[in-house]
Parts: C-alpha cells; structure tokens; sequence
C-alpha cells in the first residue's frame, strides 16, 4: 500500500504539483512548495470552500487576520501552557522522538502481530500515564517495552519533556522577554478576537459564522508522509456561533454537512469516516475527526470541536473588554439572560491534507485494450471543478493554418477556463500528458474544424470522443467544471 504513496509522491513532483522546499539545498524537513499544477489545484480547493462557507451561507461571512498576534492571545487560548508534546531524545544518536508516537508504533506492532489485546493494554497504559502529567512513567514504560531508537538500535533514552510546538520570534531590534511573538499555530484566535468587530459592523445575528483561510505553524517532530503533517501548513476554519444550550444540535448539523462536502467534491463515502473524540482537548465538550483513507490508513483530514465558550471567556477575561453578544429575540421574549457569551462550533480543515486527499483518491491506473495491445495508464481523476486545467487547445499539426485557428479558440475560452495551448509531439502523447495532470478535456483541432467551425472533445476518463460546433464549447465546458 505504501508503494502507491511512493508513486503519488514522484508523480506530484514529476509533474509540477508539490516540490520539496528549497530542494537545491537537499530540502528542509516538513515544508513544501506548490508548484504549477500544485497552486491551481490548491486555489481550486480553498476557493470552493470559501464559496461554500461564505457564499452558500447567508450567516457566515469571511476574514483575514493577521499571522502575528498580541502575545497574550496565545496565553488566553491555552497554547503557551499547554500546546506541547512529550518529546525523548536518544542519548547515542541524539535524536529526537514523541514519546507517544513510539508506544503507538508499539501497539501498532503488537495489533499486526495479532495481539489487539496487548496494543489496547498498552494505548491504554500510556493515555493514563499522559492524563496525569506522569511523564517519568512515560519514560519507564518506553524502556519497559523494549523500544530502541531506530537510528542507533539502543535504548538509551533521556527523560521525557514537554516541547512546545509554537514557533517564537522576536519583534523590534531589542530582544527581551516581552519582545516575543509567536507564529499562529490555529488560525482560530484571529477569529475571536474579531468575534464583535465583524458581529457588530457586520449586524449579525447569533447563530452565526465567520470563515478564514490562512498559514498556520507547528514546530511538529513527527514529520513524515509527505505533506500530511507540516511545519507550515494552511487551515480552513470556521467558527460558528451560538446560543448557549443549542451547541450540540448545531455541532450535529457542521458534523453532517462537512461530510457531504467531502462527497460533493468527489471522495467516495466508503473512503470516509467519523471518529469521535475519547479524549477531549480543555476546551472542548465534543469532538469529532473526519478522517480519509490514506494510502497508510484511515487519517484526520479535518476537525469539528464543540468549542463552549472557552476561547472568549479567556479573551474576554486577559484583555478586560466585554465579549459579550446582546440577543434582541432573548429580550423581547422577557427572557433575562439576553447578554451572553456564545458557545462556538468550529470546522477546521487543513487545505494542504485536502490538497493530498484529493490527490490520493483521483491518482489511478487502469489497463486499457486497443485492438490487441493491452497497456496501462495513469491518470488523475480529479473532479473537474478542481482540476488545475479545465481544457487542453491541440492542433493536430503543426501547419496549414491549425495552430492559428486553435490558438483563435484558446483566445474565445481564456477569459472562463485555465487552459493550456499545445502544439508539441503526437497527438497521443498530448493526450497522455493531460491525463497525468488530470484535465477533464482535449480539444483537437483538425482539417474539418477549417472546414465547418467542429472540433473534436476528448473526455478524460471515458477517453471518447465527440464532434462539437467551436460555438457550444464555453457551455459544455462550463457546465463540467462548475460546482
Ligand atoms: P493531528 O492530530 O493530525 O496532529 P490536530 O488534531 O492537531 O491534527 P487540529 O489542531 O484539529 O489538528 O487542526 C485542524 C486541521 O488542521 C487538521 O484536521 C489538519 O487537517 C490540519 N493540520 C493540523 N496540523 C497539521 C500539520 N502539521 N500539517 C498539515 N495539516 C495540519
């Protein structure tokens, strides 16, 4: 199975999707680049999400804060005192791990061995040991278990700490204490602390949502398959809110409808799932994953948390101004609680997980038959509202007056689609070339388009063709690609 995330790996670089980040240097590890096809399929992704969010929805409006915050944010929201892993180095080859990780690998190893009952003991052992902060008994387990460091093949461990994922910096020339700042590590807080400039010059109404898009850092250890777990990475949140005492209905109805638009943009309900939250984070009372089918398992693509009122409660109390929400309907009912502090559901997804589920499900080969060759192709099929190239322009040849007629055409449909012109090799290794980037359509132009104003339109994943007047292309192509 993992073989398949290999060639999904070399298939995003070969064909300009996703570049290790300065990769002259030999890369940094967990950081990224979005190449050519990579930015497109991106945009696409982020765009119809803000179009669902926003657009779609009367009572969730859109904002942009700022990466840097004010440093006490980050205290309010709980992230200088908690945001941590449990991290142990290995004393011989001086590498560092998560202790966690390395009893999961553990029990994962005991689960494949048949013996689900001692990987549950022991996931079971370890989340008390984390509960109660008993980080030497973390440790002790670890050498308990046998576990050595894959790099050395010793157990010679140090003690267990907690690391902070926050990234710092400094601001100003004067490096002191109170200079510091830290890089986002949710893009969630930029939103609460806007939560009455856009409820008041907006005049909204609770229940209510306000959608962001926006870079987000983790100083994450565990950094491997591939763009999953990121150093920078961007969200997609959403933060709704709402009378207190109404959350859970509300958290049923994001939970419901974020999955249908899994499906909508094209992954198979079999390759989804929910899993619910055991352990809830200190400001949550329900929480739920959805998770996708990777090519190394079922993984979280994105988050619903039922919030409360944590997060304002705690801005409104560090920064001593009022975050309170006046509820009109409450009033005029003679209800006497008409000022509150809402209750918050959150949607959180990582565009840069939905960029590699997206891939992952649209990445296929398939053996096709022609008269007597059988032969296999790869192609990506991606829906077409989030393919990077809407339509390929082919003319046939390269002479008697083709490629000006076809680039006439590609300067008719430029305006509506990304396209791409393209007059180089045989028409066949054209058409190969656009599946692997996964454009839903070819347009060849040949002799009798010279003729009577037809082409011909190659469907991506049938791989027929039909004859069509130049004239019908915009509405047949619109009609495809839209959402
Ligand atoms: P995980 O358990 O995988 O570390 P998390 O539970 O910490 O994720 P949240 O804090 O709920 O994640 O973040 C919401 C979403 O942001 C996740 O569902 C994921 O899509 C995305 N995300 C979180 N961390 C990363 C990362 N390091 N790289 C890429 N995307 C990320």
């Amino acid at each position: 199975e993992n073989t398949q995330l290999k060639d999904i790996i070399s298939h995003a670089k070969e064909y300009g999707f996703i570049f290790p980040s300065s990769e002259i240097y030999d890369g940094l590890q967990a950081v990224y680049d979005y190449g050519q096809m990579g930015v497109e399929l991106k945009n696409n992704i982020k765009n119809l999400w803000w179009k669902c969010m926003t657009q779609l929805n009367q009572n969730v409006v859109g904002l942009d804060a700022a990466i840097f915050m004010h440093p006490l944010v980050w205290k309010a929201s709980g992230h200088v005192d908690s945001f941590s892993d449990p991290m142990i180095d290995n004393k011989d080859s001086k590498k560092r791990y998560r202790a966690d990780v390395l009893l999961e690998e553990k029990a994962a190893q005991y689960e494949n061995e048949g013996d689900v009952e001692k990987a549950n003991a022991l996931l079971a052992e370890m989340g008390k040991l984390l509960e109660a902060e008993d980080l030497d008994g973390v440790r002790e387990l670890i050498i308990r278990e046998g576990i050595k460091c894959p790099i050395s093949g010793t157990a010679n461990w140090t003690e267990v700490r907690q690391f902070n994922l926050m990234f710092s910096t400094e601001v100003g020339s004067v490096a002191d204490e109170t200079n510091t700042i830290y890089l986002r590590p949710e893009t969630a807080q930029g939103i609460f602390v806007n939560f009455l400039n856009v409820q008041k010059t907006g005049r909204m109404k609770v229940p209510f949502g306000i959608a962001q898009i926006g870079k987000a850092f983790r100083n994450e250890i565990v950094a491997r398959q591939f763009i999953f777990r990121m150093r920078e990475f961007e969200q997609m949140e959403m933060q709704f809110f709402v009378r207190p005492g109404t959350e859970m209905e509300w958290y049923n109805q994001w939970k419901e409808t974020r999955k249908k638009w899994h499906e909508a943009i094209g992954i198979p309900a079999e390759s989804l799932r929910y899993h619910d939250h055991e352990k809830l984070a200190h400001y949550a009372n329900a929480a739920v994953d959805i998770e996708y089918k990777f090519p190394f398992g079922f993984k979280e693509v994105e988050g619903i948390h039922s919030r409360t009122d944590f997060d304002l409660t705690q801005h409104q109390e560090l920064s001593r101004k009022k975050l309170q929400y006046f509820d009109n309907d409450l009033n005029e009912e003679g209800k006497p609680y008409g000022n509150y502090i809402p209750y918050v559901i959150e949607t959180s997804a990582g565009a840069d997980r939905l960029f590699l589920m997206t891939l992952c499900n649209a990445y296929t080969e398939e053996e096709i038959t022609e008269g007597d060759n059988t032969k296999s192709r790869t192609f990506l099929k991606l829906h077409p509202s989030l393919a990077p190239v809407k339509a390929a322009i082919l003319p046939l040849t390269k002479k008697d007056g083709l490629p000006e007629k076809a680039e006439k055409i590609f300067n008719d449909l430029k305006f509506d689609f990304n396209m791409i012109f393209e007059e180089r090799d045989s028409i066949g290794k054209r058409y190969t070339r656009q599946d692997l980037i996964g454009t839903p359509f070819c347009i060849a132009v040949d002799h009798q388009t010279l003729e009577d104003d037809t082409v011909t339109v190659r469907d991506r994943d049938s791989r027929e063709q039909v004859r069509m007047p130049i004239s019908e292309l915009k509405n047949y192509i619109e009609k495809a690609v839209s959402f």
